[in-house]
């Protein structure tokens, strides 16, 4: 499948026409409707709670369940048993059956694209290329499997006479807990991961995605995944906290979100377990994009501005620190306010808008927290710096993208996550300076350099400590993560086991190796 760029905020005539098509059927047949937790295939209702829409807090999306103690363990009961019959099919039959998952997704893509814009506020060419980043990671998955031929290997027989294997076997039930900002391809990615392997799951995606995460979960039950390999709880993670960290049957933790979570998560399970078992965590970034003299400034402009504004900053891989060597500073800043200005901010349903509203309340009030602490601290606004307040978007949670200048980079600006359209710069004097700037972090995800000169480049790649890295990428300095093509692996707090998601390790996060030896 080819990618779709971020360079536009249209979608073609005829996948408008099929996105505006789904919004009229997502607001007649799924809006403020009730959605039950899904164990083994049951509805289950618990404590309902309403989600409304970022875009438009007078829309409801639709009631869902908090769950608790019980329902955690009804449906790790139910990952168990269904463990005994999914880890031992055939990897044949569950590569076809993700395959035909991947086209269950498919049927429902501009569905799916249309709840993102109701539920994360995602723009329409970010959502529809997320979903079909997600079918991509399942075909991609189904792929690998097929071409390590189920990671069943002949081995070199220890002594005459043997006849030995390497054979990797599923681990059992797992929780995987996903975040808002990729709801289809993220939660689905670490499902994905697992269910190929032979795995079972309970899934508990973001409290603030649940409808796109019902979408996709009847998409694996129509493609055939058996209910009870997969399992849905809502709510807020704490609610399962301790059967997810302290029951003794979970073979592992899969995690995408804020490091503080988890860190916290992996520590709980190591220290409750009775023995080390494994957590799969993408836990999000600073990431920086450097710029230097010898770049091509028209491309770096656009890169870093979409990079840093696109879906708002809210995506793990959204550059939000900016060095810019001394000589070009002035220039280049001003050019990115410029074409900065010109990005239109508005409701994300709507053809053209580029960046739709902030997930929530506490975002859209952090924002303006976060701007008055930089200026607090001596930082200078050099464009941006408002919530948008006028008519109807009163209603939702729009900011202006932003960017300042001046900041100390000691600052928290500089060090801390903030998942918003809110951008720092700092001047550095050549390339060593710029590398140390860059590493100067716990965190390492993406990482990107504007420079024609190739020297700089190489050096760059080689001496930078994150995870995945661009040179020269006008559609998203730092962004844009393709499965297949670039792993999504992050080094040092920002993952753990350094086997990314879309990347040809990965699904060996979710088996072990089992040696076999037969005398003949
Ligand atoms: N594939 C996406 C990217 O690289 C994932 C971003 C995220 O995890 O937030 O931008």
């Amino acid at each position: 499948m080819t990618k779709i760029t971020y360079t536009s905020s249209s979608l073609d005539e005829e996948s408008g026409a099929r996105y505006e098509e789904a919004l009229s059927t997502v607001e007649r047949e799924l809006l403020g409707k009730g959605y039950p937790m899904k164990i083994g295939g049951r509805d289950v209702l618990a404590l309902e709670y309403e989600v409304r829409s970022p875009i438009n807090m007078d829309i409801v999306v639709g009631r869902f369940q908090r769950g608790g103690r019980d329902e955690a363990v009804a449906a790790l009961n139910s990952a168990v048993r269904a463990f005994d019959d999914w880890g031992r099919r055939d990897w044949r039959e569950r590569a076809a059956i993700m395959r035909r998952v991947a086209e269950a997704v498919e049927r429902r893509k501009f569905l799916i694209a249309a709840v993102m814009a109701y539920e994360v506020g995602k723009n329409r060419v970010e959502a529809v290329a997320e979903v079909n980043e997600a079918l991509e990671a399942i075909r991609y998955y189904a792929s690998l499997v097929e071409k390590e031929e189920g990671y069943v290997r002949r081995m070199a027989p220890g002594s005459p006479g043997e006849e030995t294997w390497s054979v990797a076997r599923p681990r059992g039930p797992w929780f995987v807990i996903s975040p808002f900002n990729f709801p289809a391809m993220l939660g689905s990615g670490m499902v994905q991961g697992a269910l190929i392997t032979g795995n079972t799951v309970v899934w508990k995606p973001s409290e603030e995605a649940s409808l796109t995460a019902h979408l996709m979960y009847e998409a694996y039950v129509e493609g055939g995944v058996p209910p009870g390999a997969i399992n849905l709880l809502t709510g807020p993670g704490e609610l399962y906290e301790d059967v997810i960290v302290g029951d003794r049957r979970v073979a592992g933790i899969a995690f995408t979100g804020s490091k503080d979570v988890g860190h916290h998560l992996y520590r709980e399970f190591a220290a409750r377990q009775p023995y080390p078992k494994p957590v799969v965590l993408e836990t999000g970034s600073k990431n920086p994009t450097v710029v230097t003299a010898k770049a091509d400034l028209a491309k770096a402009v656009e890169g870093v501005a979409r990079a840093a504004f696109g879906y708002g900053g809210q995506k793990c891989s959204a550059t939000s620190r900016l060095y810019v060597q001394e000589e070009v500073k002035d220039e280049f800043v001003e050019a990115l306010a410029g074409y900065t200005r010109s990005l239109t901010v508005g409701d994300p349903r709507k053809d053209g808008v580029f960046m739709g509203p902030l997930i929530n309340a506490r975002a859209y009030t952090n924002f303006a927290r976060n701007v008055q602490e930089g200026i607090a601290a001596g930082g200078r606004l050099v464009t941006g710096g408002r919530q948008l307040r006028d008519g109807w978007m009163s209603k939702g949670f729009y900011v202006e993208p932003t960017i300042m200048d001046g900041v100390p980079e000691g600052h928290y600006l500089f060090r801390d996550e903030l998942f918003m359209p809110l951008l720092v710069v700092a001047p550095f004097r050549d390339l060593d300076d710029a590398i140390a700037k860059v590493n100067d972090t716990d965190y390492g995800l993406t990482a990107g350099i504007f420079s024609e000169d190739e020297s700089e480049v190489r050096e760059f790649m080689e001496r930078v400590e994150f995870g995945v890295l661009y040179a020269n990428r006008k559609g998203g300095a730092t962004t844009g993560a393709w499965p297949g093509a670039q792993t999504f692996v992050g080094w040092k707090a920002s993952g753990a086991t350094g086997r990314g998601i879309g990347g040809p390790y990965y699904l060996f996060n979710f088996l072990q190796e089992q040696a076999r030896t037969y005398v003949r």
